[in-house]
């Protein structure tokens, strides 16, 4: 089976979309969200109806909860603040029921997928360093975790007895004696760096890891994202990929 795994869309339509005509392409039978399909962009609504009707597992991220009002973003940044009152306001009954159904961490096929770390994932913890990692790597159910939240594509490994180690994201063959946290980046508001959107295929059978980066209309989604008048920063970082 060859299956899609897609994050932290943030109400990016037009990534969104050019990530769906790549995956097309690429002969998948499934496709998973793993979270934030919502907050910073100004997409919101068409990105939940496309998201709810295209994936087969949709998880739910931190900027999804907070737009439930399940969990209050006073820890967030400002900016992160102002978009997600946006997001609230924006939304239908029908948005809110869709966000409603999603799932807070599923195992599939032998992947376990959550949004930011298989410890505790309803705290939306963030895997950036080998901390984070080995306190991660105790509540991966299976070899395979796959994950978005930080928007950086990364992954760490590791063997029986050793450190956890780290690495760009980048196409491999999982070794049956490791264990790997497979960070699948950000399709809508990428942070390594490379303005492009990030998606993962893993194929159970061959056991390949294939990371993609996906051109799409970057000015198009400023240009909806400066007409909603959303902060300028979140504008200016999708051409940069930061
Ligand atoms: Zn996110």
């Amino acid at each position: 089976m060859r299956i899609a795994l897609v994050s932290d869309v943030h109400a990016n339509l037009e990534a969104l979309e050019a990530v769906l005509n790549h995956i097309e392409s690429e002969n998948t039978d499934t496709i998973c969200s793993l979270g934030d399909v919502v907050g910073y962009g100004s997409d919101p609504s068409a990105c939940l109806e496309l998201v709810d009707k295209i994936c087969q597992i949709k998880l739910i991220g931190n900027h999804d909860y907070y737009a439930l009002g399940r969990e209050s973003s006073n820890d967030y940044s400002p900016l992160a603040k102002i978009s997600t009152e946006w997001t609230k306001k924006t939304l239908t009954d029908k948005d809110v029921s869709i966000l409603d159904s999603f799932t807070m961490e599923e195992v599939i096929e032998g992947i376990h997928l959550v949004h930011a770390s298989p410890f505790k994932p309803q705290e939306f913890h963030y895997i950036l360093t080998h901390k984070d990692a080995a306190d991660a790597f105790p509540n991966c159910k299976t070899n395979l975790c796959f994950m978005g939240h930080t928007h950086v594509p990364v992954i760490f490994n590791e063997k029986p007895g050793q450190p956890p180690r780290q690495r760009v994201g980048h196409d491999f063959v999982p070794q049956p004696d490791c264990k790997y946290l497979i960070n699948v980046g950000s399709v809508g508001q990428p942070r390594d760096n490379d303005p492009r959107a990030s998606y993962v295929v893993y194929d159970t059978e061959t056991r390949d890891v294939c990371y993609h980066r996906i051109e799409y209309d970057i000015k198009s989604a400023q240009r909806k994202m400066e007409e909603a008048e959303l902060p300028e920063m979140l504008i200016e970082r999708l051409a940069v990929g930061k």
